[in-house]
């Protein structure tokens, strides 16, 4: 076997769509050494590879960009997927951090060592052993699909392998969930294919893009209590939608923003010009037939499931950062609380777009990775001993999020001392790498070989 190079001054950061982008400024800005690499051959991740051709941002271009670093004037409000790619580029261009980054380098294996410094392997074999590691490799690859007695023959895909409308054409076809992409694909369907259902389990918020001729993710009622911004939306609501169910739709029945609301109202437009039936939950499949919880039954040639992605590290051993519900058990965000030196970035949804509550967030972990340093439990490990919650949903509020890390700045030299409080009582075991395994060598990401 290959002896592993060794990089033990400095981190590596792992992902280079705009998490993994954000947090190489950040690191830089503050002055810590960084190995970078991405298994595409460009940055951008979702917005260079695996998003669907046509596919426009919901979140505005302000609440979109590095909250440093603004779209260029002349992009529109929402701008596109190839637009997204071209201002991450410039990005990362303009910062000086492009350089730096190894492109098809794919990370396949990231183990603690017993002085919680990390060995990596890469797909080609080598492996090289680093201070730490920063995990920035998004949420949106791993597919999640729903599960319903019997079998389906005709072609079923998820959302993630939408490339472009022409694999609708002609087809009568069935969206399975109304999230932003269910909504974007029922509504490519609704243009060229033969027919289009949609089939939704539940209700959800469908929001307006836009309000008072503005992007709603810009208009200034996000810093207000939620209680009032749920109810200034749900009055916008009323006023412009009015009551889903008058377009077939089911109620929401859970509070807006326990679940990610999706924006837009090209489906009610849709679901109004008949071009898309709405369907209930579905019961079972029987060959290209499906049948509805409502008894109904229609037949379909293709099945477009848009029903999410699940968070995975598939490079890290098991267990060493639990997902539970998509919600992954780190402290402040990003810490875990079994090991140091891993930093897990960007696996939550803001609920606008992520730019404003990146950039802060990726200037905060960088004081905190520097004062891990200086201090010899984990980040994580402190904080849970602080009586810190492990988050219980992935979906984040911008505005308390913001709170949250104008508060850690001012607090931060406290975790210094109660590590060393905590160290001296030893009440922490030594870190044990054996009690965390690999079942099998980790698979590519599908990013990287669409
Ligand atoms: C259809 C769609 C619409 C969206 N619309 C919006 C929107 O309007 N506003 C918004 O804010 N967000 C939107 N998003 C969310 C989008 O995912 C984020 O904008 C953003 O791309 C997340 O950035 P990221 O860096 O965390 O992940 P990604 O963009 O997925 O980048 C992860 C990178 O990590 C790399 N990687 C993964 N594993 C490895 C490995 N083992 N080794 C090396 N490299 C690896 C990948 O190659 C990739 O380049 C949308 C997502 C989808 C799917």
């Amino acid at each position: 076997m290959l002896h592993a190079v060794s990089k033990r001054d400095r981190l590596l950061i792992v992902g280079a769509g705009p998490v993994g982008l954000g947090m190489a400024d950040a690191l830089r800005k503050r002055g810590l050494a960084y190995d970078h690499v991405d298994a595409n051959d460009a940055v951008g991740g979702n917005w260079l590879r695996g998003i669907y051709k046509g596919v426009h941002i919901v979140s505005s271009k302000r609440s979109t960009a590095f909250a440093d670093y603004p779209m260029p004037d002349h992009y529109p409000d929402f701008p596109s997927q190839e637009q997204m790619r071209l201002y991450l580029e410039i990005f990362a261009r303009d910062r000086g951090i492009m350089s730096g980054i190894e492109f098809g380098r794919t990370v396949v294996r990231a183990q603690p060592l017993a002085d919680e410094s990390w060995r990596v392997r890469f797909d080609d074999g080598e492996e090289r052993e680093y201070k730490g590691v920063v995990v920035c490799n998004g949420h949106h690859w791993d597919k999640r699909y729903p599960e319903y007695p019997g079998s389906f023959t005709g072609t079923l895909i998820h959302s993630k392998d939408y490339e472009d409308s022409k694999q609708l054409c002609g087809k009568r076809v069935l969206v399975i969930g109304g999230g932003n992409s269910g909504c974007d694909l029922a509504c490519d369907a609704a243009r060229v294919g033969t027919s289009c259902d949609l089939s939704l389990r539940s209700g959800y918020w469908f929001l307006p893009k836009t309000a008072f001729g503005k992007p709603l993710t810009d208009i200034p009622i996000w810093g207000l209590p939620v209680f009032m911004q749920r109810l200034f939306l749900r009055a916008l609501v009323w006023a412009v939608i009015g009551d889903y169910r008058r377009y077939g739709l089911q109620r929401p029945t859970h509070k807006l923003f326990a679940r990610h609301p999706a924006y837009g109202t090209d489906l009610l437009n849709y679901l109004r010009q008949g071009r898309i039936k709405p369907r209930p939950d579905i019961e079972r499949f029987a060959g290209k037939k499906v049948h509805f919880t409502d008894g109904t039954v229609a037949e379909y040639d293709m099945i477009v499931a848009a029903t999410g992605f699940h968070n995975c590290f598939p490079f890290l051993p098991k267990g060493l950062v639990p997902v539970e519900n998509e919600v992954v058990h780190v402290y402040a965000g990003a810490f875990p609380d079994a090991v140091k030196n891993l930093y897990v970035v960007g696996w939550a949804q803001p609920r606008n777009g992520f730019g404003s509550l990146l950039t802060p967030a990726t200037r905060l972990y960088a004081e905190m990775i520097a004062l891990q340093d200086e201090m010899e439990l984990p980040i994580g490990y402190i904080l849970k001993w602080r009586g810190f919650k492990a988050p219980s949903t992935n979906l984040v509020n911008p505005t308390a999020a913001r709170r949250m890390m104008w508060f850690a700045h001012r607090v931060l030299p406290l975790l210094r001392r109660r590590s060393r409080i905590l160290a001296e009582k030893e009440i922490r075991e030594p870190f044990d790498p054996s009690l965390y395994t690999f079942e099998s060598e980790a698979p590519k990401p599908t990013v990287a070989v669409t």
